[in-house]
């Protein structure tokens, strides 16, 4: 067989659903995994063992491959340029991946393209931070620039005393630079996924809202609720800028705020994130859209044609189960699976608590229904709601 050859760093639930998008479309996915029982290693045909920061074996996994991509942005440049030095195209290049692995060289390239960010600028001492919050008020994030997911590497603080720790850590060497920014009043967070071809064809999803709970995504709503159109063209415009002026190539989130206008105009736009991969305001696209992210970001670093990405219902509902008090999560299929909309998929991982274990998405005419059964079917799976289905 000479299919493509797809390699992939990275073993959580990313690269598991990017693989079931390689089977359907007959290529070869082969991926790093950094144990062989975890999301993707208990699924995958051709998963070797091995940590994204180890250069022999991410030379090992390019052997033979037509491209390298990524589930997660935390492969060093080093790694990255080795890799490229045998010849095997990396998508995204390390050049564009610099912005989604570093938010102050990210904050610093987008402020310079004039698009939307937050005030900000980087803290290195406490005299530093107690100045930004003089001049931007209080309270103020602080960010560290590299290592952050899911909240953590995000602090809310009222002084420089609240990342004494992570000051110290900077400035020793030990940990990661520093970047303030003004606590954006935000109405709520909203994101856009554009897909990106070596060739240049751009393609982007509806804006979706992300409903965010300590920091972490638990709920997609695709399209945004109600969003303002001219709101939603300028996230689009701004997201494909992103892609085009970064050079982006495979899927790009970009995370935004939706921010009042004082003016009395329509909401405005801040960017807060990039992500340079598939993505969880993202995941709805497997049931919701013509093309998931998964498939269109494997169509996209093989510079294939990317497919059609309009919704396949008016509304989407995505929630993610985030821990559970169930062993084994397939024990609530039975009563989930008695709503014969919910689509379920789960990542088989051992249960701890608050970790993404699967999500559920329902797609259908009425937000509020829908959200509710996906609401449901999500609690379920945590085992918060017997595990009979009241109808059944
Ligand atoms: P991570 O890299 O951990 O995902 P983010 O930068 O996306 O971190 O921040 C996590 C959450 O913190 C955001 O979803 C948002 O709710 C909040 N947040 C981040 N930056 C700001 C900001 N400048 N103003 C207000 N809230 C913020």
């Amino acid at each position: 067989m000479s299919e493509p050859v797809v390699a992939v760093v990275g073993g959580g639930q990313l690269a598991r659903m990017m693989t079931s998008a390689a089977t359907a479309l007959g290529l070869h996915l082969r991926v790093l995994v950094e144990q062989d029982d975890g999301a993707t290693g208990r699924v995958s045909a051709d998963a070797p063992v091995g940590l994204a920061g180890d250069e022999d074996a991410v030379l090992a996994l390019v052997d033979g491959a037509d491209v390298l991509t990524f589930e997660h942005e935390h492969v060093p440049s080093t790694v990255l340029a080795a890799v490229a030095r045998r010849g095997v195209p990396v998508r995204p290049s390390a050049a564009a991946l610099h912005h989604a692995q570093d938010k102050l060289v990210m904050r610093a390239r987008l402020t310079e393209l004039g698009l939307p960010c937050p005030r900000w600028a980087p803290v290195g001492t406490a005299d530093d931070v107690a100045r930004f919050l003089a001049e931007v008020g209080r309270p103020c994030v602080v960010k560290t620039a590299r290592g952050g997911y899911d909240g953590k590497g995000v602090r809310l603080v009222r002084d420089a005393g609240a990342v004494s720790d992570w000051l110290a850590d900077a400035a020793a060497g030990t940990g990661p630079a520093l970047l303030a920014e003004e606590a954006v009043a935000f109405s709520r967070e909203l994101a856009v996924l554009v897909a990106r071809r070596p060739s240049g064809e751009v393609v982007s999803w509806p804006v979706v809202e992300s409903v965010q709970r300590d920091g972490v995504c638990e709920q997609v709503i695709a399209p945004a609720p109600d969003l303002d159109p001219r709101t939603a063209a300028a996230a689009q415009r701004v997201a494909r800028m992103v892609a085009e002026q970064l050079d982006v190539v495979g899927v790009l989130a970009v995370e935004m705020f939706e921010v009042p206008d004082m003016a009395g105009g329509p909401p405005q736009i801040v960017v807060n994130e990039l992500a340079m991969r598939p993505h969880n305001c993202g995941h709805w696209t497997i049931d919701g859209a013509v093309t998931s992210q998964f498939e269109q970001h494997l169509r996209a670093v093989l510079d294939l044609p990317l497919g059609a990405t309009a919704a396949r219902a008016p509304w989407s509902v995505m929630v993610n189960v985030l821990g559970s008090d169930l062993d084994d999560l397939t024990d609530a299929l039975p009563a989930v699976l008695a709503d014969p909309e919910v689509k379920v998929h789960l990542y088989g991982k051992q249960v701890r608590p608050g970790r993404k274990l699967g999500h559920v998405t329902v797609c259908g005419d009425d937000l509020a229904q829908v959200r509710t059964r996906a609401v449901e079917a999500a609690a379920r799976l945590r085992g918060e709601l017997p595990r009979t289905h009241p109808t059944s």
